[in-house]
């Protein structure tokens, strides 16, 4: 196999990357400054080689725990679940949140055979469990699978008399969370309601 034929086969391991975009990235990879390829292809590697999960909060990190875990100006009581590590990237932006997080890394899709003991909700009821937790935001995205998701949650953490509560509908149907803008979120967030 050729060098190129290799790095456009491998271009296409990646989510969304077609054999077209593989092709046009493969050449315009040829085209760059050989530095810049080598600080690209260093950036990738030293990113998955050195973030991990957090084992509190389950957040791709450096540092274990992570530093939102770590940080003591935030609300402790507080613990927003989200889908993905993307997801906090988002609600971060909206500078609001002032809590926890907890990534699922997934939602509940037997589709997909998704089933809850693939997602980190083991790790959730054992950080409820081990500390004060006063309410649970469940910002899973506004998906069927979402839906199902958060109402198995709010299932097994309302009988050890939690408050659980659900984003607004702010957020258009099927969308995702990364696509919605500051204020949808932030009004989705301020809207919460109580499930
Ligand atoms: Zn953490």
């Amino acid at each position: 196999m050729s060098l190129l034929t290799d790095l456009i086969e491998k271009l296409q391991w990646l989510p969304g990357i077609g054999r077209k975009t593989a092709q046009r990235l493969a050449f315009y990879l040829q085209k760059m400054d050989k530095a810049q390829v080598q600080e690209l292809t260093d950036a990738i590697t030293r990113a998955r080689m050195h973030l991990k999960e957090c084992s509190i909060c389950r957040n791709l990190a450096e540092q274990d725990p992570c530093e939102i875990c770590e940080d003591a100006s935030r609300d402790k009581e507080l613990i927003c679940v989200v889908e993905q590590p993307s997801d906090v990237m988002v609600i971060e932006r909206t500078s609001e949140y002032k809590g926890l997080y907890h990534i699922l890394h997934g939602v509940i899709s037997p589709i997909d055979n998704v089933g809850p003991d693939d997602l980190r909700i083991q790790a959730l009821l054992k950080r409820i469990n081990s500390q004060k937790i006063d309410e649970v935001i469940i910002a899973t995205n506004p998906t069927t699978e979402g839906d199902v998701t958060a109402i198995y949650i709010a299932k097994l953490l309302k009988p050890l008399g939690i408050k659980v509560t659900r984003i607004a509908r702010g957020l258009p149907m099927g969308s995702d969370l990364d696509l919605a803008d500051i204020t949808t979120l932030t009004r989705a967030l301020e809207g919460r309601r109580e499930i």
